[in-house]
This record gives C-alpha cells, sequence and structure tokens, in this order.
C-alpha cells in the first residue's frame, strides 16, 4: 500500500493547490495521504466528496518550533479538524509567522532590496508565509538564480535577512495536538544537522513531552538512515511515520510516496487508523 503523510499545498509553501496534490497523489496510487502545511490547516477546507473519493485524507499539520534555539518540526497527524486548542495554537503560530514576516522585510530593506509583504505571493490566498514565500520573489526578481541561492545568500540562519522566528516550545505544540486527538511525529529527524548525542538529546525531550513516533522515512533517502531511524524507534518505544515532503513536481528526491522500505506493520503509526 502507498501512503504519505507529509506533504505541502499552496496554503503553505507548495506550488499545488490542494485539489491539485491529491489528484497526484491518486495518480501516484497513494491510499492514504495527510496534507501536512506549515503551520495552517487551511488546505482541508472547501474540500468536495468528489476530489475525496478514492482516497483516504487524514487530516494533518506541520508544526515549526522552538527546542534548545534550534527550529524543530512536528508533524501532528489524524487531528480533528476544527478543535479549539489547535485553533489558538495555529493562530499564535500564524501571528510570530507574520510577524518574522515584517522583520525580514526589514532585514531587506537595510540589503536595498524592497519587498512590500502586500505584493508577495503569499497574498493571494492569505496563506501560512515563509522564507521560501520569500526565495520565489528573489528569483522572479532576478536577485538569485534559484531558490536554493536565496537561502545559501539571504534567509537561512546566520544569512543577512535571517530572522529569529518566534515559535511556540515543543511542549506547547505537542499538547495542541493531542489536545486535538492527533499523534505528534518527530519530522525529518536526520535534517536539522545535529550531532548524534544532540539528536539523541532531542528524541529524548520529544518522548518526555508526550511524542509518539519518529519519521523513518522523510523522501528518498539512504536505506541506512531508515534502519538507524527504524532502530531508534525499537530502542524508545516509538511508533514510525513517513512521508516525501513533496512541495512542487520536478524535485525527484521528493515525489508523492516514492519511498521504499517501510517500517514493519508493528510500528506504522497508522495501522490503527
Ligand atoms: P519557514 O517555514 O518559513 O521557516 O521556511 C522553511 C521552509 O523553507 C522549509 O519547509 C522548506 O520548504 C524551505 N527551505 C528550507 N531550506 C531551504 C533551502 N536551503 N533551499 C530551498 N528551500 C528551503
Ligand atoms: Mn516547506
Ligand atoms: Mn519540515
Ligand atoms: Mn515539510
Amino acid at each position: 500500500m502507498y501512503v504519505d503523510f507529509h506533504t505541502h499545498t499552496t496554503a503553505s509553501d507548495g506550488t499545488l493547490s490542494p485539489v491539485q496534490l491529491i489528484e497526484r497523489a491518486k495518480a501516484c496510487k497513494i491510499e492514504m495521504l495527510s496534507i501536512t502545511d506549515h503551520d495552517t490547516i487551511l488546505a482541508y477546507e472547501h474540500l468536495s466528496a468528489e476530489t475525496l473519493e478514492g482516497i483516504r485524507l487524514i487530516p494533518g499539520i506541520e508544526f515549526s518550533t522552538q527546542w534548545k534555539k534550534l527550529e524543530i518540526h512536528v508533524i501532528g497527524l489524524n487531528i480533528q479538524l476544527g478543535n479549539t486548542v489547535l485553533n489558538e495554537g495555529i493562530r499564535l503560530q500564524q501571528q510570530a509567522r507574520f510577524e518574522r514576516a515584517q522583520r525580514i522585510t526589514e532585514k531587506f530593506d537595510k540589503l536595498g532590496i524592497t519587498i512590500s509583504l502586500s505584493k508577495l505571493e503569499y497574498n493571494a490566498g492569505n496563506k501560512s508565509i515563509g522564507r521560501p514565500h520569500f526565495a520565489r520573489y528573489l528569483v522572479e526578481s532576478k536577485f538569485v538564480k534559484d531558490e536554493k541561492e536565496a537561502f545559501e545568500k539571504y534567509l537561512k540562519a546566520g544569512k543577512p535577512a535571517y530572522c529569529q522566528p518566534q515559535w511556540s516550545p515543543l511542549t506547547d505544540v505537542i499538547n495542541w495536538i493531542h489536545r486535538a486527538g492527533g499523534s505528534a511525529v518527530l519530522a525529518h529527524p536526520l535534517k536539522y544537522g545535529l550531532t548524534r548525542t544532540k539528536l539523541k538529546n532531542l528524541i529524548d525531550d520529544f518522548i518526555h513531552a508526550g511524542g509518539e513516533a519518529l519519521e523513518t522515512i522523510s523522501g528518498r533517502q539512504d536505506p541506512a538512515h531508515t534502519l538507524e531511524l527504524t532502530k531508534v524507534c525499537k530502542e524508545k518505544n516509538l511508533l514510525a511515520s513517513c512521508g516525501s515532503d513533496f512541495h512542487q513536481p520536478g524535485q525527484h528526491w521528493a515525489e508523492l510516496g516514492k519511498f521504499s522500505g517501510l517500517p514493519e506493520p508493528e510500528l506504522q503509526l497508522w495501522q490503527t487508523w
């Protein structure tokens, strides 16, 4: 069975609309899909019965959180949409995103690059604003050749337009997910550039805060990494989730559901859904 529990749409920094993403997932023969936009569940609004036919959509979200000054992502899966605690958490995160975006424009201003927030593509659909929206603007305006360069030159930590975000702490985010009846998954654990000791500390804190699963597969990855994370799940009594982190067509390393080596059935977070 093909599954994918980590994808993005135009509600955050993906390029396909929710309907387009679901159609693509169906074409990829995916049976269970979660849309996990950054700090928003807007993709789940206005989906018709026809769109949802032939696929099981599991409500989800990818929260940005703060852990020891680092930005860590936690995915909430199988959440109840409309839960008031969850909605309040989303409101806080959106406020943090908007304030950070304003600070980013101020930094660009000082660098001689004027970006009006209202002109950024994100405004068209009341989206969850993120650095990729700035990156796309810089590409379109020919300041850089691609989004990667925009991050390398301006947007990533330590670069001149980077602003420290005010994400909610790990414990709060996991609490919102639980209050909405969902499961908390530590997203792409090997993509934070942590030493093995720091990663172990993160996973221990994640468990202590009530987190239940690791994303053992994130897009196309070295099978040795899948094995390593699966081993941690077994040692720490965690479940496993997997997803592509799809943002747009053409990124072969993050195509929908195209990963191999799912964890053993007893580790699969989604077994009981
Ligand atoms: P934000 O949520 O605003 O902090 O932006 C983070 C998002 O930017 C990630 O989810 C990726 O989609 C994207 N991203 C992060 N690093 C890079 C990079 N080096 N090149 C291109 N996109 C990136
Ligand atoms: Mn993203
Ligand atoms: Mn992420
Ligand atoms: Mn993601």
